[in-house]
């Protein structure tokens, strides 16, 4: 089927609260120009070279969300193009994105990655660490890092009950912060859960951004 097709779809499927992230990881830049005709903005990119290679080929108005792993010493290359950073897991790394992004004088949006997964080697902060350090940290000295909210990968399984219950123990943590720390900051209004293969449980869960690549592009090499 194609990109258009698969996009058409999922937003028929997709309440209308819901924002799309296409995943572009490994597809070129005519495959999500293809996206982009059908409508699609929001893309992201797990690899700050080929998202950098692939803004010189999309139009303007694009929005790039970088999703992946970022390291500290990456940051100030995606300054100037990044409008979302998805995958924060240090207060190292938040302060470093604050200072790059004040230094080009962009804002952007920035979402706490949340670790529930089984697997030992995904990144992020477990629920109750997350707690405690948004709690200590001054929110407001941020003036180019908008802090939207969170994200977060549920386990590489089949057991939908497995993939629930973690997307739900995000869930309650976001609420429970946007209660807290960040009452009175309605910016803080953003979960980031579901790939192709979960997103409609994530969506269950409350979530409103889904980023997803291969049931949109078909599966990558
Ligand atoms: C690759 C990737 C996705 C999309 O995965 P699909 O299974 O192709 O939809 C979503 N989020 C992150 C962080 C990814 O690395």
């Amino acid at each position: 089927m194609s990109i258009e097709t698969n996009l058409l779809q999922l937003n028929a499927q997709l309440p209308a609260n819901v924002v799309l992230v296409a995943v572009s990881k490994k597809k070129s830049a005519a495959e999500m120009m293809e996206a982009y005709r059908a409508g699609q903005r929001h893309f992201g990119e797990n690899y700050v070279q080929e998202l950098l290679a692939k803004q010189l080929h999309m139009p303007a108005d694009t929005i790039w969300h970088f999703i992946g792993h970022l390291q500290r010493n990456k940051v100030k290359q995606l300054a100037p193009f990044a409008h979302w950073v998805h995958a924060v897991d240090s207060i190292r790394l938040l302060d470093e994105i604050e200072k790059q992004f004040v230094l080009c004088g962009r804002q952007v949006q920035c979402l706490l990655q949340v670790h529930v997964a089984r697997e030992e080697t995904k990144f992020g902060w477990e629920p109750d660490e997350l707690l405690s350090v948004i709690h200590s940290l001054d929110l407001s000295k941020y003036r180019a890092v908008v802090l939207r909210g969170l994200m977060a990968m549920a386990s590489f399984t089949d057991d939908t009950a497995t993939i629930r219950l973690e997307f739900m123990q995000v869930q309650s943590l976001f609420n429970r912060l946007k209660e807290s720390a960040f009452a009175g900051r309605p910016q803080f209004d953003t979960l980031s859960m579901g790939m192709s293969s979960d997103w409609p449980v994530a969506v269950q869960c409350g979530s409103n951004m889904v980023r997803i690549g291969s049931a949109i592009f078909g599966e990558r090499t």
